[in-house]
């Protein structure tokens, strides 16, 4: 495949508008807020290889300029959109991008859709409130660590391009420094964009959103027969999977308002997210949210709700009941497929048939149960699984070995005695599995991480970025970017989660 030249300076950067083609009725043009003496904290070299940006770009004398929004680059329009939204289950109005701002739109070899480019905490727009349009450095880290460590996971998200960061400072709960992330996504777009026009009652925009939409992003569906249709049924079943996605790693994203739900089904908005550690399926990783409405558990129904909403908005251009709800219909048989074959193959199992699978589903849950029962570190328990043999054709040797694989599982459970009864199932089960025992183990450990990124790791190269030492945070994107691989020179960041990271409060503050 022919690769593009790289682009070496900000001047090999020409930036289109793909978004601006719709109207004004879309957007506000805002020019970004200058911030005082910028400096890189970190960049993403994976996606400068996507992008076919050249490493020393990040040498441009341009570079910190155009990524804290001090100049804009070539093309660049800079604009907010505006968009509404439910949170909490409550429909709130006119929302819009408080603190972000588009800049436009790079075309790049090998990627069929354009590539969108926002700068996140650029300043006030007219849809700021009463915020001050800025990010801290804080949520900036957790934003810029999270988008490239789902990529790296292989869970659709924007991603993270870089974070500038500047000695300005703001009010949170405390004085904080401030920083700029710059996203990359195809579109930024969100079901509260098709709930703004919705509820506007423009009708007219409703429509001329949807066909922007089907050009650009789903171009295969514009010969539908009922493409409206077409489209919320796509965006329904990406948002299944996404969430499938999430549950199988125990990512929580911590605020599912429909203003932070990607219409190309990207994981969007990194704020008081959360991934797994004790395995509690009613865990709440915001402590903003005080119901639970967003717990681990209920992720999937409420991924279900939100596309409610979305088909709500979209009754209008689909026309009538029966057809937006059978195209909502296939959210949950997506999700729970999509589920079940992912969590089956964190086991390593491959079911046979449909009485195969029944049973496999419930060996799975019960070792759910069982973490739960011990608030097992949920990536650990699946991902130590895979050292587990079917003990077939053992050897005296191979069964020391195989006490040997035991114990660093059951290290992670106080309640022993179940998981052996368990695991007795478990090899029982992996015996009736023909094929290579390595290649399982292999398999399993592509799909089960190592490492994820874990609040405590986060804070700890926050703690360091505060003093201006950016190696962690640096040191943790790069072993995020390949999860699935041993690095066993790493292993200390694979470790559980230590007592003092409970007290860690993560809220909507940001
Ligand atoms: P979020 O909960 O981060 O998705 O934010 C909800 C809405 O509030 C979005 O429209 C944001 O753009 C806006 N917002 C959040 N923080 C700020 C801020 N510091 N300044 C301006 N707008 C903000
Ligand atoms: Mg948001």
């Amino acid at each position: 495949m022919s690769k593009s030249p790289l682009i070496r300076t900000l001047s090999d950067l020409q930036f289109g508008n793909q978004f601006a083609q719709l109207g004004e009725e879309f957007f506000a043009r805002v020019q970004p807020t200058a911030i005082s003496a910028p400096y890189l904290v970190a960049h993403s070299p994976a996606l400068f290889s996507e992008l076919n940006f050249a490493g020393e770009l990040i040498q441009d004398h341009s570079f910190l300029d155009v990524f804290s929004g001090n100049q804009l680059a070539t093309g660049s329009l800079s604009l907010a959109a505006v968009y509404s939204g439910h949170q909490f289950g409550v429909w709130a109005g006119q929302l819009g991008d408080g603190r972000a701002l588009l800049l436009g739109d790079l075309s790049i070899a090998d990627k069929s859709e354009k590539q969108e480019f926002q700068l996140k905490g650029a300043g006030i727009t007219p849809f700021s409130r009463s915020g001050d349009g800025r990010a801290v450095l804080r949520s900036s880290i957790r934003e810029f660590l999270c988008s490239e460590a789902m990529a790296g996971l292989g869970i659709p998200t924007t991603r993270a391009l870089c974070v500038i960061g500047s000695e300005q400072r703001v009010l949170r709960e405390q004085v904080e420094k401030t920083a700029i992330v710059t996203r990359v996504a195809p579109s930024f777009i969100r079901f509260g964009s098709f709930e703004h026009m919705y509820y506007q009652g423009k009708g007219e925009q409703l429509r001329e959103l949807a066909d922007f939409l089907l050009q650009q992003h789903y171009p295969e569906l514009q010969d539908d027969a009922q493409p409206y249709a077409a489209l919320l049924r796509n965006i329904c079943e990406r948002t299944a999977r996404l969430i499938a996605q999430w549950q199988s790693v125990g990512f929580m994203h911590g605020v599912m308002n429909t203003d932070n739900m990607s219409v190309l089904g990207l994981t969007l908005d990194y704020g008081p997210f959360g991934f797994m550690d004790g395995y509690d399926a009613q865990h709440i990783c915001n402590h903003s949210d005080t119901s639970g409405r967003y717990r681990y558990e209920l992720q999937p129904q409420i991924g279900q709700w939100n596309c409610h909403a979305l088909a709500q908005a979209m009754l209008p251009l689909i026309g009538d009941v029966d057809t937006t709800q059978e195209a909502l219909s296939t959210y949950v048989p997506t999700y729970e497929a999509r589920y079940q074959e992912l969590m089956l193959a964190k086991l390593g199992l491959i079911s046979a048939d449909a009485t195969m699978r029944e049973q496999d589903t419930a060996l799975l849950e019960k070792y759910l149960e069982l973490m739960a029962r011990n608030r097992s570190d949920y990536t650990l328990s699946f991902r130590r699984l895979s050292q587990i043999t079917s003990g077939r054709n053992a050897s005296a040797d191979d069964l020391a070995a195989q006490y040997q694989q035991e114990r660093t599982l059951l290290d992670l459970f106080l309640d022993r005695e179940s998981v052996q009864a368990w695991l007795q199932d478990y090899r029982t089960r992996l015996q009736r599995q023909a094929g290579d025992e390595s290649a399982r183990q292999q398999a399993m450990n592509r799909v089960n991480p190592k490492f994820i990124l874990r609040n405590h790791l986060a804070q700890q190269a926050i703690e360091k970025a505060e003093q201006h030492d950016f190696s962690e945070v640096r040191k943790l994107l790069d072993i995020l970017t390949h999860p699935f691989d041993e690095q066993e020179e790493n292993a200390h960041y694979a470790k559980e989660a230590p007592e003092w990271a409970k007290q860690l409060s993560i809220s909507c503050s940001s």
